[in-house]
């Protein structure tokens, strides 16, 4: 089986009312970026998962009733997009309730796919599996096998779609796929690695490696560099000291290769052939598939 998974994590209506003063031209710019991408996908052939975060169906449902009308798989990006590993258990259990069911009252239809932003869960919070599968989840792409600034999960190590089991619960775990770059587990399809990596390298990688998962956003298809961020600003996005290094590091994770990206990307969606997690779902003989203890 050669499976690559196609993924968009979806949040930047939102996040741009939450934290960056809701400005109308950023909202029609996401509106464009979206009916490119969808007439893209549409004229490719594709279907997508648009992880989306649950704000986005409270506060621009028409977002998420677009997506789901162009046929793609909705599943869910947590409600406020904060990161799983930092809320408590009790935290966690809410902003998943709201989400999926903010969500599935949107569409009209179940959620049965999950993604943590900046997947974030880890070897501290596999607790995050039992939060999930008590919302109807049964389906995750959160884990990231390497190590990276925010979450990542080296431990998991399993790089194909696997049976997670904990605390008496089962999930289908469809992790990012990493690969050996000078004896360093890097990942490469997805984020700021699809935007280092050349073209042909990605390509080649995909083409050999049995499974791999994209991981997406709106911000890819644009060519504009954004500037560093006011130390207030990251502040309040992260939740963190916004020191200088944290600041410059972020922008270089931001803007590396972000020319020529929106073309590399299109490329990529003439060339290969993708499908969504419930496609997959599928396809996979669960009762061979490889499991996990964790
Ligand atoms: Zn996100």
């Amino acid at each position: 089986m050669n499976t690559s998974v196609l993924s968009f994590d979806i949040e930047e209506w939102y996040i741009e009312k939450a934290y960056f003063g809701a400005k109308e031209t950023k909202y029609a710019e996401y509106d464009r970026l979206l009916e490119e991408l969808l007439e893209k996908l549409s004229s490719a052939g594709l279907k997508g998962t648009f992880f989306c975060v649950g704000k986005m169906a409270t506060y621009f449902p028409q977002v998420v009733r677009k997506i789901d009308a162009a046929g793609h798989e909705i599943g869910c990006h947590s409600n406020i997009h904060k990161w799983l590993n930092k809320m408590t258990y009790k935290e966690a259990m809410e902003d998943t309730h709201a989400a999926v069911d903010a969500l599935e009252q949107c569409i009209s239809k179940k959620v049965l796919s999950y993604r943590a932003p900046a997947f974030s869960i880890g070897s501290s919070n596999k607790w995050a599996f039992e939060v999930l599968a008590a919302n109807g989840i049964t389906r995750d792409a959160s884990v990231f096998p390497a190590s990276r600034d925010f979450g990542g999960f080296p431990e998991f190590s399993k790089m194909e779609p696997t049976v997670v089991r904990y605390n008496g619960i089962e999930i289908h775990e469809y992790p990012i796929a990493t690969t050996k770059v000078l004896g360093k587990d890097m990942a490469y399809s997805g984020g700021g690695y699809f935007r280092f990596f050349p073209y042909s390298f990605i390509k080649k990688e995909m083409k050999r490696a049995p499974y791999s998962m994209t991981y997406f956003h709106l911000g890819d298809l644009l060519p504009v560099v954004s500037g560093v961020m006011s130390k207030e600003d990251y502040e309040r996005y992260f939740e963190e000291p916004g020191t200088k290094k944290a600041r410059y590091l972020r922008y270089l994770k931001f803007n590396v290769g972000v020319k020529g990206n929106r073309k590399k990307l299109f490329r990529l969606l003439d060339e290969m052939t993708f499908c969504n997690i419930s496609e997959v779902e599928k396809k996979i003989d669960w009762a061979v598939a490889p499991a996990k203890n964790i």
